[in-house]
């Protein structure tokens, strides 16, 4: 018997398809599409990988991507008159476009010997599948299964999107000197993220633009860009000399324009957290990672990190199970959500809402002291730490107190 059965390869299936060949567990990991197929698509996302993901990259030995490290991160508060710091992170973001990341590793997978169907699987093709497999997997994102795993009400706050996406792969922006991930919060208005990017044409920048619904950003969320990509253009570029003058100081219009015809995105992401686990007739179960079990606004830049980790997570488990019964499930499901889903999710949800003073308080002190911004850029890729620190004035005051005990690392030039 092939012992597990992993359907859709995201990152959190094929990252776990990856590090279960490396412990020697038997996989069949069952794709939609080729990776060529892959290749050709429209972008669905536009992932920064943070540093603990790539401790696992180097792990799997799938490190080995020509795109240049991101050092740290450029914040802007509350538009340019407002708070700014630039933090130094621990360890670099990497920006991959995920049609050059993904296929890469499905191939590796398939070079170290792992079994690769292309093959759509729907929630009854994965009960016929369960005959064949110890234990099933579904990683096959959002779009998938939620027959099998409902809505845990408990855990999902909210019943439509807090915010409305654009996301854009583009030429003719230079980039933040010092190199940087430029990200500006804009309360009541949204978000705007300008990491450097690479994809199919090499180094670029790419946008992100997350829209409080009747918002000013809205209307790009929804407005066609084939239907009249000047007219689009020249709305985008007004939005920025409104919203973010320094950005638009940097776009040089000649040039400024989308990669490729293809390569952009919008649309909104209703958060939602399901129960990670099903029955699949008598005597097998099926067990859900990534955003097939739990899907989060990218705002924070969780969802693709998290699959990484819970990836991981199930790995260990599945290698040191006796069996794949239903008290498996349960368990791993209870562990992968304290100690990696649940502070994701709920760090994401708080930035998702109005912040307290307190949040207000910790970033102002960010912008005057290098070692704070240093720290609150690192908590991105620290949900846990995130959480506690944002939870309560306390958590906050105490936060700023062990700071100021530390070492500072170096301000940026
Ligand atoms: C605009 C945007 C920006 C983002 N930015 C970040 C970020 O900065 N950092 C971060 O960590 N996350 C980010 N995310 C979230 C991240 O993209 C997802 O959380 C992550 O990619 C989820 O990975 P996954 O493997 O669980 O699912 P997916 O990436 O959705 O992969 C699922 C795979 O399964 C396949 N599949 C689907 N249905 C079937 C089927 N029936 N049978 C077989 N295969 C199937 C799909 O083709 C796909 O390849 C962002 C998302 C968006 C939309």
């Amino acid at each position: 018997m092939e012992t597990i059965g992993v359907v859709g390869a995201g990152i959190s299936g094929v990252h776990l398809a990856l590090r279960l060949q490396q412990l020697g567990v038997s996989t069949t990991l069952y794709a939609e599409r080729t990776p060529d197929e892959h290749r050709a698509a429209r972008p669905v996302n536009l992932v920064a990988r943070y540093g603990q993901t790539g401790v696992r990259e180097r792990a799997l030995h799938v490190d080995h991507f020509p795109d240049r490290p991101v050092p740290r991160v450029r914040l802007t508060v509350g538009g340019e008159d407002g708070l700014r710091f630039c933090g130094e992170l621990g360890q670099p973001w990497r920006f991959v476009d995920f049609r050059i990341y993904i296929p890469q590793l499905v191939e590796t997978y398939q070079r170290r010997g792992g079994q690769l169907v292309i093959e759509p699987v729907d929630a009854a093709r994965a009960h016929e599948l369960a005959a064949r497999h110890e234990l099933m997997v579904i990683s096959s994102g959002s779009r998938s299964m939620a027959e099998l795993f409902p809505r845990d009400p408990t855990r999902s706050p909210f019943t439509e999107p807090r915010r409305r996406l654009l996301a854009m792969m583009v030429t003719g922006v230079s980039y933040l000197e010092p190199f940087s991930n430029d990200i500006h919060f804009l309360p009541g208005v949204g978000e705007l993220f300008f990491p450097p990017f690479y994809t199919f044409g090499g180094q670029l920048n790419a946008l992100l633009m997350e829209a409080i619904p009747g918002g000013p950003f809205e209307p790009l969320t929804r407005m066609s860009y084939p239907d009249d990509p000047t007219l689009f253009k020249r709305t985008l570029l007004d939005v920025f000399a409104t919203h973010v003058p320094s950005v638009r100081e940097r776009i040089d219009d000649s040039e400024f324009d989308l990669a490729r015809p293809i390569d952009y995105l919008q649309g909104a992401i209703t958060p939602v957290a399901r129960r990670g686990w099903a029955r699949l007739g008598d005597s097998r179960c099926a067990v859900a990672i990534g955003d097939a079990w739990v899907l989060n606004d990218p705002l924070t830049g969780q969802g693709a990190n998290l699959g990484s980790r819970c990836a991981f997570l199930l790995a260990d488990a599945i290698a040191t199970a006796p069996k794949f019964d239903e008290q498996f499930c349960r368990t791993v499901e209870a562990s992968m959500w304290e100690s990696a889903a649940q502070p994701a999710t709920n760090m994401t949800n708080a930035f998702l809402t109005p912040w307290p003073p307190h949040v207000g308080s910790l970033l102002a002190a960010a912008a005057e002291q290098q070692r704070v911004a240093n720290a609150f850029v690192d908590l991105f890729d620290d949900p846990p730490a995130a959480l506690s620190t944002l939870s309560s004035p306390t958590a906050t005051e105490a936060f700023l107190s062990r700071l100021s005990e530390s070492k500072p690392r170096l301000a940026p030039a």
